[in-house]
């Protein structure tokens, strides 16, 4: 087994598939989950399953502590400045969706500006055309450059005084390119708007203080960062989270019901509906207990030396285009490229015969992949589990296919 000491946490890496060992480079889509994780879902539905906040019996009590102990570790995580700021959702997109119909419909008017960037997931995008539809407000875009960057002196020509929301991924799940989040955000309210910030790509690569950023709210998905699927955090500070109206109604959000009205919860629970993802959100703290052990240190250090490792030997290899900075240490992990005359489906199905899981396609940024004349990419993303090993299989597949579909070019030519 490579030189990893992480490996061994994840069983699934030591699975085979299609008869080869699992390089899994597909984690800007979903990471895997080490067995400490798997053994906290399995801990919570075989000793304590209950339902929280409501039971006074000794197993709600329990599973509430737990949960709410998810909601203080997160709160550190993220440098908050209180519990109440952090309130569980189902994902990344969840969190959005939310911001725009709540926050967004009831704070924009005709003639106000959505500002967000070509670089958006459609999860940071599609939410804001249809706010702006429903409210006459613009929807207006920050470029990138080549190198995948969102300009600064080109974003203040274009946040102004009718810019009512900016809302910005952190890292760029195409390109890997990490964004001037802290500049945005003074930028936006400079001109009194509030900043939102997509961090499903960089919540898992880098530690992140929301009181130094000084972004309004933030959104972000368990499952890309070592936790189970269905669990994701919404960030929001204090008053604006009082100003906005909860999403669901329904069981535990409310204080008080009567025929024809209702008070509610203050803070967190408020948006809070109904029965939550209990296994989910506390499998989700020893996910984060287990990344705080790795260190944000390490696993940026990873991310770096495995893009410089590639980064340089894929240039190198004739008749593959990458994309994005020529930094290797602006990547994040995250490497999109193409195979001259190789549809990037083709190559990931190839890939996979091999064991290599890589993605390939829109990645759900259709816009981006327009404003770079580019129909779909491949896209190899790593993780502190990724080894130098992983990287020259990913070397010689591509060069393995590039000579399955040009057999008229000796290996030798293409490498
Ligand atoms: N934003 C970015 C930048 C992403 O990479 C993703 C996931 N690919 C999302 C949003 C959506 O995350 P989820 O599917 O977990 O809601």
């Amino acid at each position: 087994m490579a030189n990893n000491p992480y490996l061994a946490d994840f069983p699934i890496l030591a699975r085979k598939v299609n008869g080869h060992q699992l390089c899994y480079l597909d984690n800007a889509a979903t990471s895997q989950k080490p067995q400490v994780v798997i053994d906290r879902i399995n801990h919570y539905y075989t000793d304590e399953n209950a339902n929280i906040h409501r039971g006074t019996h000794t197993l709600a009590q329990q599973a509430t502590q737990a949960y709410e102990a998810v909601r203080d570790h997160v709160q550190h995580f993220l440098n908050a400045a209180s519990r109440e700021e952090i309130v569980f959702t189902r994902s990344t997109t969840e969190g959005l969706n939310w911001l725009a119909r709540q926050w967004g419909l009831s704070h924009l008017q005709a003639g106000d500006e959505i500002v967000i960037s070509l670089l958006e997931h459609h999860s940071n995008l599609v939410p804001w055309q249809q706010v702006a539809k429903k409210t006459g407000a613009h929807l207006r875009y920050l470029a990138a450059n080549q190198q995948g960057l969102i300009d600064l002196a080109a974003a203040e020509g274009i946040i102004n005084a009718r810019t009512k929301i900016v809302s910005i991924t952190q890292v760029s799940n195409v390109l890997g390119s990490r964004q001037p989040i802290k500049q945005l955000t003074a930028l936006a309210h400079e001109h009194g708007a509030v900043m939102i910030v997509d961090a499903a790509q960089s919540a898992p690569h880098m530690a992140i203080d929301v009181q130094d950023l000084d972004c309004d709210f933030m959104a972000f998905s368990a499952h890309k960062m070592l936790g189970p699927t269905g669990v994701g955090v919404l960030y929001g500070k204090q008053a604006l989270l009082d100003d906005m109206s909860p999403e669901f109604y329904g069981g535990e959000m409310v204080e008080e019901v009567t025929e024809q009205s209702a008070t509610f919860k203050q803070g967190a629970l408020r948006f809070e509906a109904g029965t939550q993802n209990i296994a989910g959100v506390i499998a989700f703290g020893s996910a984060l207990s287990y990344l705080q052990q790795v260190g944000f240190e390490q696993i940026e250090n990873q991310d770096r030396q495995l893009v410089s490792y590639a980064w340089p030997r894929l240039q190198k290899l004739n008749g593959v285009q990458l994309y994005g900075s020529n930094d290797p240490s602006d990547h994040n992990g995250i490497i999109s490229f193409n195979l001259d005359g190789l549809h990037p489906h083709d190559v990931a199905t190839i890939f996979d015969d091999e064991g290599i899981a890589i993605r390939a396609g829109q990645h759900c940024a259709q816009p981006l992949l327009h404003y770079l004349s580019l129909s779909a990419t491949c896209r190899a993303s790593f993780y502190f589990y990724n080894t130098i090993e992983d990287v020259d299989r990913l070397l010689a597949a591509i060069v393995d296919t590039q000579h399955f579909f040009n057999r008229h070019l000796s290996r030798e030519s293409l490498i």
